[in-house]
């Protein structure tokens, strides 16, 4: 069974969030919310979603600030959730790297299709740079698009987090990569004063 996508909200009116995860989890996504910027973030890290919907207006900061320090080291499919209509804001949340901008009120039918839309997207450039939809290797076949691992036909059940891990290593198959670097793919910003290297010779 492939692993379910996971998208975290952050979003501080709980109506609003109630409705979304609601939509959300009769389309079979796993869905975590954060009420505050600050448990959005911490949720980014370590719950490593494949999407975030996001509010701007959040009580403890704005929700640009969180765009911004995302896109300093993930890519990671990012939806503004906002009811601020001026086209400054929705510039301003592109330009920084929003990947669209839905205004409030939305409906449930045209937030599926963006988030599907981004999803699309977000694989298609993941595909692209990895050559190609899986990876084989000796009898280890991983299907990026249905986040699926098998190990000669047989299903490997993994949590994200070792979905992940098992998929920067294999995108980096035969080269050398750092803890740092694979401790920020998977959980976001580290910071590690060793020079700890974990190599990759075929897996
Ligand atoms: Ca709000």
């Amino acid at each position: 069974m492939p692993a379910k996508l996971t998208i975290l909200i952050i979003e501080d009116e709980r109506s609003i969030c109630d409705f979304i995860t609601a939509s959300l989890t009769a389309q079979d996504y796993r869905v975590i919310t954060a009420h505050t910027g600050a448990s959005g973030l911490s949720l980014i890290t370590s719950q490593c979603p494949d999407i975030i919907l996001l509010d701007l207006g959040l009580p403890d900061m704005d929700g640009l600030e969180i765009i911004r320090r995302v896109r300093q080291w993930s890519p990671l499919p990012l939806l503004v959730i906002s009811a601020r209509t001026q086209e400054k804001d929705k510039v301003t949340a592109l330009d920084l790297g929003a990947d669209d901008y839905i205004v409030k009120p939305f409906g449930a039918s045209e937030l599926l299709a963006r988030i599907r839309t981004a999803l699309r997207h977000s694989q298609r450039l993941a595909t692209d740079s990895n050559d190609g939809q899986t990876f084989c290797l000796e009898g280890l076949t991983i299907d990026f698009t249905r986040r699926q691992i098998t190990k000669n036909g047989e299903p490997i059940h993994l949590t994200q987090i070792e979905y992940k891990i098992v998929v920067h290593l294999a995108r980096n198959n035969g080269r050398v990569t750092t803890y740092d670097a694979l401790m920020s793919h998977v959980w976001g910003p580290y910071v590690d004063a060793g020079n700890n290297r974990i190599f990759c010779p075929g897996f």
